[in-house]
């Protein structure tokens, strides 16, 4: 239903929009009603899942009360070597480290979407309308980087680059690969550059959400995806690579541990990888001529795609956990959705929602059941490891100048801690490559710090918070 998922502005077939069409526009139109369309347009698709999902929470519970679980939400939680009740205080302890970052960013970015669309738009100390933010589930701001922006130009413009240099589809991944291949990492099997999915069929319907695959649990990795040449599906294919290189680097551990220290150490990875996507790397593999003048443009383009997303990796799984434990019954799960959204993100929707919608299936984690937890555990790991990489490869300066490409140092301590898989407690994965046994958001917050001193000086006169 959800790969399916087609919306017609005119009732009728022949003009439908796909998820990537109304992506499109999300990402790029500056007309408030043409978004306004296109986000409600693809929030009909998921109105048919609601009765099925009701029905789906029963048999997940049945089946995770059979293992001997409260729910499946418990099931979930209990994937992290830590009684439930103590996993969840775990995660608040990480939101109330990080939350400052986002209401800064949050506060300044209501101001200059009001600039654009007017105050009675966007009004003050109120929930910013989520079809402005340049996503489908507001969950990252990147596209509207051009009403953000800190200076004028573009200092760092990876999607202009790309295209300049044509680089093609495989391009992009034979370009993450090198990155891997530069920590002194195997390149990937024939059979991987045979059997991917690069680029989107003409020729049938799939589900173009990006993936990574270890088929046979040996050397068969492969990833799904289609893509398209810019910043954000560049960072997409390192992300994708992180877990086939992870997949192969565990493959000699046991079935019960060939899998990651825990989930968030997978989805981490190859984002700690993209963290090193800099302009002096850009130059270095002859991208750029030279370094571009010093900016705030990169540091904030990196905020809008990884601070913006926190509230949202975390909320959708506070969703889950409450409709699992029945918490929330099915005649509040829109209206609960929602109260989780403004309460954590400060969006809005820009029409009234009832409980005739299903919003939370026009996610493609809630429709295809994957556990969400794991992308906010990996936004804040893969600054802590880029942090102690950082270290290990002898980087000084600002963390975010940082760059371990080459660092066959660096490659070493995270193969290590790869080859570990699940064969240990993630602490112990975790202290073998920082030193630390507890997730720590101070590395984010040290990596943002020059943006963050940059934001507040921004807001100091305006009303911040919703
Ligand atoms: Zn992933």
């Amino acid at each position: 239903m959800y790969g399916k998922g087609k919306f017609c502005p005119q009732g009728q077939s022949g003009d439908c929009l796909t998820l990537g069409d109304l992506s499109k526009i999300l990402a790029s139109s500056r007309d408030y009603d043409e978004l306004k369309q296109a986000w409600v347009g693809w929030r009909t698709t998921s109105k048919p899942m609601r009765e099925k999902f009701v029905r789906f929470v029963e048999l997940a519970n049945e089946g995770a009360g059979e293992f001997g679980f409260r729910d499946l939400g418990d099931l979930w939680k209990t994937r992290y070597d830590m009684p439930p009740d103590e996993f969840e205080k775990e995660l608040n302890r990480l939101w109330e480290q990080v939350r400052p970052l986002y209401e800064q960013l949050h506060c300044y970015t209501r101001t200059q979407l009001a600039k654009k669309y007017g105050s009675d738009k966007v009004p003050t100390g109120k929930p910013i309308p989520a079809h402005l933010l340049g996503n489908m589930w507001s969950q990252d701001f990147a596209n509207i980087f051009d009403l953000l922006a800190p200076e004028e130009k573009s200092a760092f413009d990876v999607t202009g680059i790309l295209r300049e240099k044509k680089i093609d589809e495989r391009g992009v991944v034979r370009q993450a690969e090198a990155f891997f291949v530069s920590l002194g990492l195997d390149p990937l099997p024939d059979t991987f550059w045979e059997r991917s999915m690069f680029t989107k069929p003409r020729d049938r319907e799939v589900v173009c959400h990006a993936s990574a695959w270890d088929i046979d649990w040996l050397d068969d990795l492969r990833i799904k995806m289609c893509i398209e040449i810019n910043a954000e599906d560049f960072t997409t294919v390192h992300h994708e690579l992180g877990h086939n290189y992870y997949q192969r680097a565990y493959k000699h551990q046991s079935a019960l541990f060939a899998d990651s220290a825990n989930d968030g150490f997978h989805e981490a990875l190859g984002d700690t990888i993209a963290l090193s996507v800099t302009p002096a790397y850009f130059v270095k593999i002859g991208y750029l001529d030279k370094l571009p003048a010093d900016s705030l443009n990169p540091l904030m383009q990196r905020a809008l795609d990884k601070i913006a997303f926190l509230p949202f990796g975390l909320l959708v799984d506070q969703w889950r956990f409450d409709v699992f434990s029945g918490r929330v019954t099915p005649d509040q799960y829109n209206a609960h959705w929602w109260k989780l959204r403004t309460k954590y993100q400060g969006v809005a929707p820009p029409i009234a929602r009832s409980e005739k919608d299903f919003d939370p299936g026009a996610k493609y984690h809630v429709a295809a059941n994957v556990p969400y937890t794991r992308y906010f555990l990996a936004t804040i790991l893969q600054f802590q490891l880029h942090r102690a990489l950082c270290e290990v490869a002898g980087h000084e300066g600002p963390l975010h100048t940082c760059s371990i490409y080459n660092n066959k140092e660096a490659g070493k301590r995270l193969n290590d801690m790869m080859e570990m898989g699940l064969s240990k407690p993630w602490p112990d994965a975790l202290e073998a490559l920082t030193g630390q046994r507890q997730m720590d958001a101070t590395a984010i917050i040290d990596y943002f710090q020059p943006l963050l001193d940059w934001l507040k000086e921004q807001n100091k006169d305006a009303v911040c918070g919703w």
